[in-house]
């Protein structure tokens, strides 16, 4: 099979894959509640003509297989389809029609893009060698994620290498593609601590234990963790994103105060760290004030670590289709993905795709006004095609 021939394809049915990706785009889904959108793309790969669909994996996952005609490894690439609680702002024809519900991380184009693959390939599906796994994948944006119970379920565990990608929106769509060495994504852990004191009269302080500022002080506190505590060329991120206390009236002392935030981190002792001093500050500096304190910590994803080999195999994959000047190296980020999961039982490596809609400045992820620029549909497909050209169709070197 021509990968230029095949690619010539997908440019001709470029208009297909848009329509994919405005109608999911106008119906966008909460996590775990994607029921119109899972339907969706289960009718989509029936009308291709796929007979292997399983739905509910996990819960709320899809997986189509395609099995080539001859022998060969199995490869899975993933798409997430959840959106997000936010209200659209952009002034696009195929804005959301559901209220306060927006895809505003790119979930839709992932879901097109893999759905117009899928498309393409059947048509090759003698020539084929091993087994192409599509997985939409349900439940992103939301822990405990998809992810993790897709795996439990035990449907991947034939899956020789995974590969997923991401827009990014904030960079403006270019055409360019980039590949991640090692940690790409921060574990992500979120805690909740409620710190009760005494509330009563303003005048009276003496007669009170006074949550706010018990609650200011750990503030400032929590940030010693990252200051002092952490080794500095270890990356690692406190934030108390919440405060709330008091009800509003000026002569009351708040009888309780709450906190939340979100703790980024790499490595897995330093995550040890900050959730055993977290749980160390609240409970002295609460102690030191005469108030008491629950904490509620919630651990997130696991960080993200593509591995060495299918990473390099794909810098140089995506070199040779689309030329060194569309391929760049990326940083590690301490944003979070439940891809982290699949990495962890299988190999494989996650990448971007810029995205962004506007020349200069674009909104970031999760935006109300989060816009891709459509061509970037275009650039996703190529990419899976050259990973799947080569592990599915090449002569030599299938299992790499
Ligand atoms: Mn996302």
């Amino acid at each position: 099979m021509d990968l230029d021939l095949m690619l010539d394809n997908i440019t001709n049915g470029i208009e297909m894959s848009k329509e994919l990706f405005r109608y999911l785009h106008q119906h966008p889904e909460l996590s775990f509640k994607e029921y119109q959108t899972r339907e969706f793309i289960k009718e989509q790969l029936q009308h291709y003509g796929y007979e292997d669909i399983q739905t509910n994996v996990g819960g709320g996952g899809i997986i189509a297989r395609l099995v080539g005609g001859q022998e060969g490894p199995t490869i899975a690439f993933r798409a997430d389809i959840d959106a997000l609680a936010i209200h659209e702002e952009t002034n696009l024809p195929y804005k959301s029609v559901n209220d306060g519900v927006m895809h505003a991380c790119g979930h839709d184009a992932h879901t097109a893009i893999l759905l117009s693959v899928a498309k393409q390939l059947i048509n090759y599906q003698t020539e084929i060698k091993g087994t192409i796994v599509f997985l939409f994948q349900h439940a992103e944006e939301v822990k405990p994620g998809g992810a993790i119970s897709i795996l439990k379920s035990g449907a991947l565990d034939d899956v020789d290498k995974i590969f997923g990608l991401h827009v990014r929106g904030e960079l403006p769509f270019d055409g360019a593609v980039e590949y991640c060495h090692g940690y790409a994504l921060a574990a992500s852990d979120t805690f909740n601590i409620r710190i009760q004191g005494n509330g009563g009269h303003a005048a009276t302080p003496h007669k009170t234990v006074d949550s706010t500022v018990v609650a200011a002080f750990l503030v400032q506190q929590l940030q010693t963790i990252v200051s002092r505590n952490k080794n500095p060329l270890d990356s690692g991120v406190v934030t108390v994103a919440n405060f709330h206390s008091g009800g509003g009236a000026g002569n009351v002392i708040s009888d309780y105060a709450t906190l939340s935030g979100t703790v980024r981190t790499y490595n897995p002792e330093l995550r040890q760290m900050i959730k055993q001093r977290i749980h160390e500050l609240t409970e002295h500096i609460c102690q030191a004030h005469g108030a008491t304190a629950v904490v509620d910590y919630l651990d997130g994803y696991p960080p993200l670590i593509n591995h060495f080999e299918e990473t390099e195999l794909i810098h140089h994959l995506f070199e040779t289709q689309f030329g060194q000047e569309r391929v760049f190296e990326t940083e590690a980020r301490m944003g979070g993905e439940d891809f982290a999961y699949y990495l962890e039982k299988i190999p494989g490596s996650f990448y971007y795709i810029r995205a962004g809609a506007f020349e200069e400045e674009n909104y970031p992820h999760h935006h109300p006004k989060f816009q891709i620029d459509e061509d970037c549909l275009q650039v996703g497909i190529e990419t899976i095609l050259t990973i799947i050209h080569h592990y599915h169709f090449s002569k030599v070197g299938v299992l790499q």
